[in-house]
């Protein structure tokens, strides 16, 4: 799924709080009109936490900043995957499991607009097709730079493998630490939140699945 650039009718606009399209970069994920009614809204954050409470030199920029941040976070959005594989596909006679540990990913959550942050897990079985290692992290950053729970974050990354590779398994785990809980002091102990999405073979062998499962085993993130 690609999003398009939307607001593409740019319209040189200025929001109520003064901001206007030409004040911000071109954009990946939002374009300057949509990046002014972003600093329009942070701005109107800014003042409902009350001036009193603010460093107006040190916000006075925030609105722009966020909007520009945002657009870096969400790029996820605007990834056509056919680019991101550029014809990294191979047919292989090769039928053990492939398995790619410990992907760093930085994420959003939908909730709190907060980040999350962590590890993915990546495994599947291939059929007759495998997919170029240097792949798979960049197509869980296309999942993870999106307003994401962890849970959709984890199948969604497993049915585009599977979609894609057509493997006779798929196995995505995630562990992630959500800023949202860690900050409000929820979960101190272990934070991180493990999540997993199983298909095909790694969900119906259990021998299979173990293997996989022994792979991550020793992986201590
Ligand atoms: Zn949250």
């Amino acid at each position: 799924m690609v999003a398009e650039n939307h607001n593409s009718n740019d319209v040189a606009v200025v929001t109520s709080n003064g901001y206007k399209p030409s004040m911000f970069n071109a954009g990946v994920t939002l374009n300057p009109s949509t990046k002014a009614q972003i600093a329009d809204s942070v701005n109107e954050i800014l003042k409902a936490i009350g001036p009193e409470n603010l460093d107006p030199q040190g916000t006075e920029r925030t609105p722009l900043r966020v909007a520009e941040l945002f657009d870096e976070l969400l790029s996820g959005y605007s990834i056509d995957p056919e680019q991101l594989l550029n014809g990294a596909l191979f047919d292989v006679e090769y039928d053990q499991l492939v398995v790619v540990k410990s992907i760093e990913f930085y994420s959003l959550c939908e909730h709190h607009l907060l980040p999350f942050y962590g590890y993915a897990h990546v495994g599947y079985l291939p059929d007759k097709k495998v997919v170029g290692l240097s792949k798979i992290p960049r197509i869980v950053d296309m999942f993870a730079r999106r307003l994401q729970v962890q849970e959709r974050m984890t199948q969604e990354i497993a049915s585009f493998l599977d979609s894609l590779i057509d493997p006779k398994g798929v196995g995505v785990v995630v562990e992630g630490t959500h800023m949202c809980t860690v900050m409000r002091g929820v979960r101190k102990q272990d934070p991180r939140m493990v999540t997993s999405a199983v298909m095909g073979s790694l969900r119906d062998n259990a021998a299979t699945r173990d293997e996989f499962m022994e792979h991550l085993r020793n992986t201590s993130v």
